[in-house]
């Protein structure tokens, strides 16, 4: 599951966690892009990115997060990081003997409304099987339209209309995030001073 979990939020984890059960999958690997190249804002350092999504998951034995993105130098392509988990599924499954083992990518409405305009649009959908969830505010009948109907697997998810942009603005108006994001999460932002948060000026020299 490729996003920018800035900051993540229970969205994903309930999506995540929907698609693992659904769909029988063994893991799911969380992949925090490292500077997304659609993303027009000022993107908060990968790294902070990557240890809240670590702490938001820590506990589900199926989840796990991954740094290829993150420790890539450039733009981060959905293409180049199915490239390289595509050949390291195949090499393990292969080694396992399990040559069935399949390649899922879980994304949101939103994202996978938007597929047509990533790079190699369609190496990408020939690389993994992708996985559209319903989110409030998109409408998935228009795969059809975008003629993706027989090419995703859709995946209903119990309705959550979080978003991060939503999560960060009631940060910096001091609003409430309780429950929208996990507990670890919303101290990790405060400690750091995230999203115009005060933060607690002791862990400025904890992180670059
Ligand atoms: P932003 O508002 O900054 O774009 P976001 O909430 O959309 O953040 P992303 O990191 O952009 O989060 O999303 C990562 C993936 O998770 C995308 O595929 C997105 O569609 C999906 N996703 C995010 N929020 C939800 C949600 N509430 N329900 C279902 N899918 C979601
Ligand atoms: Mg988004």
């Amino acid at each position: 599951m490729g996003g920018t979990f800035d900051p993540v939020h229970l969205g994903h984890l309930v999506t995540a966690e929907q698609a693992r059960a659904e769909l029988a999958l063994d893991e799911v690997v969380f992949v925090p892009a490292g500077s997304p190249w659609q993303k027009v804002r000022d993107v908060t350092p990968a790294e902070h990115r990557y240890l809240m999504t670590v702490l938001a998951t820590a506990a589900n034995p199926w989840f796990s997060v991954s740094r290829i993105e993150i420790d890539a130098r450039g733009p981060s392509y959905t293409v180049t990081t199915l490239r390289a988990v595509r050949r390291e599924v195949d090499e393990r499954s292969r080694a396992a003997g399990r040559p069935d083992d399949e390649l899922f990518f879980i994304t949101g409405a939103d994202a996978i409304l938007n597929i047509l305009t990533w790079k190699d649009a369609h190496e990408c959908l020939a690389l993994a099987t992708f996985v559209a969830a319903t989110r409030p505010g998109h409408d998935l009948a228009n795969l059809e339209r975008e003629g993706l109907r027989d090419r995703v697997v859709q995946l209903d998810v119990p309705a959550l209309a979080i978003s991060s942009t939503d999560v960060r603005q009631r940060f910096a108006a001091g609003g409430a995030v309780r429950y929208l994001i996990p507990r670890e999460v919303e101290e990790y932002v405060r400690k750091h001073g995230l999203y115009g948060t005060a933060g607690s000026g002791l862990a400025a020299a904890a992180l670059p």
